[in-house]
């Protein structure tokens, strides 16, 4: 990616916009791309029939050419600018002939963030980055949204962005100076941002642990994208950071607010009973005592980490304690994220498609008390599965196991069970998602908890993590329903 693109005139140039995807970044591209004047070709390996949720909010008014299921030399050849997906792997062929002809390559945040005149809080981390960044953004707009506040900065409005699925950049020429911006960033995006040295004012790490090797090849290149967030801040901006993580040693120039269950005597916000202390620089509060627990919904000992860093952020953004009251009460929690879907003849069933590493895994099985009927497993990015089947053994009666990764997850599952010299629960391999839920209804009890919660990407089955959600709410649903009208039924013959 060239230093910066803040000069570009976009007016009746051709741009390639490489891969439109499914999550914003794509069509926030396009749309930013032909209101400033370009002509855009937007190309893409997937076909009309899976981009068609994308392609519907394409304007017919812009100057589009489309070229789908396949991409052309000439599109990345004789073009004025590339604009490439952070899903693109960086070895491509075709971002090489773009480069041998002298073509920038940029990508929809790079063109962001250069644009951008906001405040940053920006969030990564391998896992809680949703969560954190939206209950972040919930914090700062009540703040915003309280006509009660007598902070000096009332004016500023709050945008949510990022990863997170939502392009800001056709907004971006209306964010001012005041405003903040709550961006979610993956490792592509950062690792991709890297040439605009990005210092946002707030950065939030959540933690750290192997994922995504199948594209960022090894753990020190994943590491160094991520550490991107932090490596150029300077002292007077905030670094917020998991204190029981790796990511609580990594080099930064900010101020570190630690965020975790022990308190260590420094700044940050600590505690895992009903109650952290909040412990800031004076402007920012000083130390008080929040209610944590009264307050928080969302279940799981992952997600009072994941307040915990909200606060301490949202804080550091200058959020006062009745927004953080307010909006911590009213979260609910992401779709797709340990989501509650429905009651099923005393069974209640929860949809974690979004967990797609075995860390989110093992951290919703430990978010319940009561036996668990696990769907697990999907596409095989070639990372090590077992901390999945230790924690099985432990919450499971039983576990359906889903995608490629599923035989090899049985088996590291019954090999665990016989290691700690225990039943394991029982497991079967499907084929597809329909009969996996079928039977995970079928093995559970009375008052356990069906969960799917994969530990895996879902490419094999699935296009994204959201239809496989999606299909398993709808099949546990449908279940419900059947299961309530047949107990009407036998009701109405018992009463008959
Ligand atoms: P991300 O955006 O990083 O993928 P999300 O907030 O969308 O994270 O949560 C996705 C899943 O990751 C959740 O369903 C949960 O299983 C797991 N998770 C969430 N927060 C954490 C955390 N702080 N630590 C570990 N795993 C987490």
């Amino acid at each position: 990616m060239p230093p910066s693109l803040t000069d570009f005139d976009f007016r009746n140039r051709t741009v390639t916009v490489m891969g439109l995807g499914g999550f914003g970044g794509g069509i926030g591209a396009v749309r930013f791309l032909a209101e400033a004047g370009a002509n855009v070709i937007v190309t893409d390996l997937r076909s009309e029939t899976e981009l068609r949720p994308s392609l519907s909010q394409l304007d017919s008014s812009w100057p589009v050419t489309l070229h789908l299921g396949r991409h052309e030399e000439a599109d990345f050849r004789s073009t004025d600018l590339v604009v490439v997906s952070p899903a693109v792997p960086k070895e491509s062929r075709f971002l090489a002939i773009a480069r041998d002809a002298d073509v920038p390559l940029t990508s929809e945040m790079n063109l962001f963030w250069e644009r951008n005149r906001g405040r940053v809080l920006a969030v990564t981390g391998s896992n809680g980055k949703s969560t954190t960044t939206a209950l972040t953004h919930a914090i700062l707009a009540a703040d915003h949204n309280n006509p009660k506040r007598e902070r000096v900065a009332v004016a500023h409005r709050c945008w949510l962005g990022g990863n997170i699925g939502i392009s800001l950049l056709p907004e971006v020429r209306r964010i001012q100076p005041d405003d903040w911006v709550v961006l979610e960033l993956s490792s592509f995006q950062l690792d991709d941002l890297s040439p605009l040295r990005p210092r946002p004012e707030v950065a939030v790490v959540t933690n750290f642990s192997p994922n995504h090797l199948d594209r960022h090849g090894t753990v020190e290149s994943y590491r160094a994208a991520k550490h991107n967030l932090l490596r150029w801040q300077s002292a007077e901006q905030f670094a917020v950071l998991n204190a029981r993580s790796e990511v609580a040693s990594w080099q930064t120039a900010a101020t570190r607010l630690r965020f975790g269950s022990v308190d260590d005597h420094r700044f940050g916000i600590f505690g895992d009973g009903s109650e952290v202390v909040t412990r800031l620089p004076i402007d920012l509060g000083g130390e008080q005592q929040l209610p944590l627990g009264r307050w928080l919904r969302i279940p799981g000992p992952h997600n009072w980490q994941n307040a915990q860093a909200a606060i301490a952020a949202s804080l550091a953004a200058g959020a006062s304690v009745a927004a953080i009251e307010q909006a911590v009460s009213s979260f609910r929690g992401l779709p797709h994220r340990l989501e509650f879907v429905a009651e099923v003849d005393s069974r209640r069933c929860f949809n974690d498609s979004k967990s797609t590493t075995p860390e989110a895994t093992v951290l919703a099985l430990q978010s319940f008390d009561e036996p668990i009927v696990l769907l697990a497993g999907g596409y095989d990015k070639r990372i090590d599965l077992s901390a999945i089947a230790s924690a099985a053994v432990s919450h499971c009666r039983a576990v359906a196991l889903l995608g490629q990764t599923g035989p090899q997850l049985g088996q590291i599952i019954e090999a665990a069970a016989r290691t700690a010299n225990v039943v394991g629960p029982i497991c079967r391999a499907f084929e597809s998602l329909e009969p996996a839920v079928a039977w995970s209804l079928q093995e559970s009890a009375p008052d356990d908890i069906v969960l799917l919660s994969p530990g895996c990407a879902s490419y094999d089955w699935f296009q994204n993590y959201i239809e496989r959600g999606e299909q398993f709410s709808s099949l546990v649903q449908r279940t419900g329903q059947d299961v309530s009208h047949r107990g009407a039924e036998a009701q109405r013959k018992l009463t008959n």
